[in-house]
């Protein structure tokens, strides 16, 4: 992945992302040198075939393909990549820690029976001088024992440090695999599991989710660049989270999509808050950066459905999808409920 490959390899894959980008007419922006940098670094199995029959076939890479395999092959991938990699880590050291556990009770029953064997002989012993002997054999195997253990406990000591360190940073990695980075929002994966969830659980069988698309997002991107798109999305986002509020599932379901479950809500519980989000959008007023130039209005089209008895989380998402494809089919900048 960009970030762990070594310098010089990385400024080698540069080398090749370039032309590739330049052969395929699309701008250097993050998300198409990503796509190529991952395709030359042969870190995903999947976007390489994908990358692969593109080529052999000829066609274009055009951007919301490169998008699509941003979203669906980097964004995110890396994260269950380096949280397999600590798992495996810590599988590793708790191996270790298991075999040096093994080491001090092989060492404490050899001790034992030394013991053992000491205690009989001296009790069969007249003699001094072959007391004394057994005696300063006696030290120098607790000497040993002693010193035995106390590596033990520094490398267990070692080992737990390893594991604390491991534990904090695996929970680092769970937090990033579930958030998008570009909104801070939930990721889809993170979305569907919680849905999958809210599904199996018997109480909550009052379940409404909105999805949100941008609308004619691609004119944004063509007239006013990538950034400026990447900011439209993070209005949307921050949009969503001041109306819906933070107590219910947000994400950032696609590139410029978004999803939203509402808790303990009927459709038309709903609809006033969906109405609010696609009034307040298409009444915002924004401007670029620096230059304060207006940009045109931006709507939402937005699908509305409540969760249905025997629904599973594909059958309620697809509905969902259907209000919204049917708001985009009659003109947009609406909100239809199944
Ligand atoms: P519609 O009203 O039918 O939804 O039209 P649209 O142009 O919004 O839809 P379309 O699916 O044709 O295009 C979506 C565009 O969103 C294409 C893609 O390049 C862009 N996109 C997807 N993800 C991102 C992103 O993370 N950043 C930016 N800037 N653009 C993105
Ligand atoms: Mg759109
Ligand atoms: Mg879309």
């Amino acid at each position: 992945m960009l970030q762990t490959d070594e310098p010089k390899q990385a400024s080698e894959y540069l080398r090749q992302v370039i032309p590739m980008l330049s052969q395929q007419n699309l701008a250097p922006t993050p998300i198409n040198y990503a796509v190529f940098y991952s395709y030359i670094s042969g870190s995903s199995k999947a976007l390489n075939e994908i990358v692969e029959n593109t080529l052999s076939e000829k066609k274009s890479f055009d951007e919301a393909m490169m998008n699509e395999l941003y979203n669906k092959y980097i964004n995110g991938f890396s994260t269950t990549e380096q949280q397999s990699n600590i798992q495996r880590l810590l599988e590793k050291v708790m191996n270790e820690a298991s075999d040096e556990i093994g080491q001090v009770n092989q060492g404490a029953n050899a001790f034992d029976s030394t013991l053992n064997k000491h205690s009989t002989a001296l009790s069969s012993i007249d003699d001094p001088q072959a007391a004394a002997l057994i005696m300063q054999q006696l030290m120098q195997d607790t000497r040993a024992m002693i010193k035995n253990i106390a590596q033990v406990q520094a490398r267990m000591q070692e080992t737990n440090e390893e594991i604390a360190k491991m534990k904090v940073e695996l929970e680092a990695v769970k937090a990033t695999a579930e958030k998008d980075s570009l909104t801070g929002l939930k990721n889809r994966g993170a979305f569907d599991k919680a849905v999958g969830q809210l599904l199996n659980d018997e109480a909550s069988n009052n379940v409404t989710l909105i999805m949100l698309d941008i609308d004619h997002f691609k004119r944004i991107n063509d007239n006013y660049g990538h950034l400026v798109g990447d900011r439209f999305i993070r209005y949307v986002s921050a949009l969503l989270k001041q109306i819906v509020g933070e107590d219910h599932h947000i994400a950032r379901y696609g590139g410029e999509e978004f999803a939203v479950i509402i808790k303990n809500s009927s459709v038309k519980e709903v609809l006033p808050i969906a109405e609010k989000i696609r009034g307040s959008m298409a009444n915002s007023k924004l401007q670029r950066k620096g230059s304060g130039e207006t940009i045109g209005q931006v709507t939402l089209s937005v699908g509305l459905t409540s969760v249905k008895p025997n629904d599973d989380i594909e059958t309620f998402i697809d509905r969902a999808d259907k209000a919204l494809y049917e708001a985009k089919q009659t003109g947009r900048d609406k909100v239809v409920s199944i």
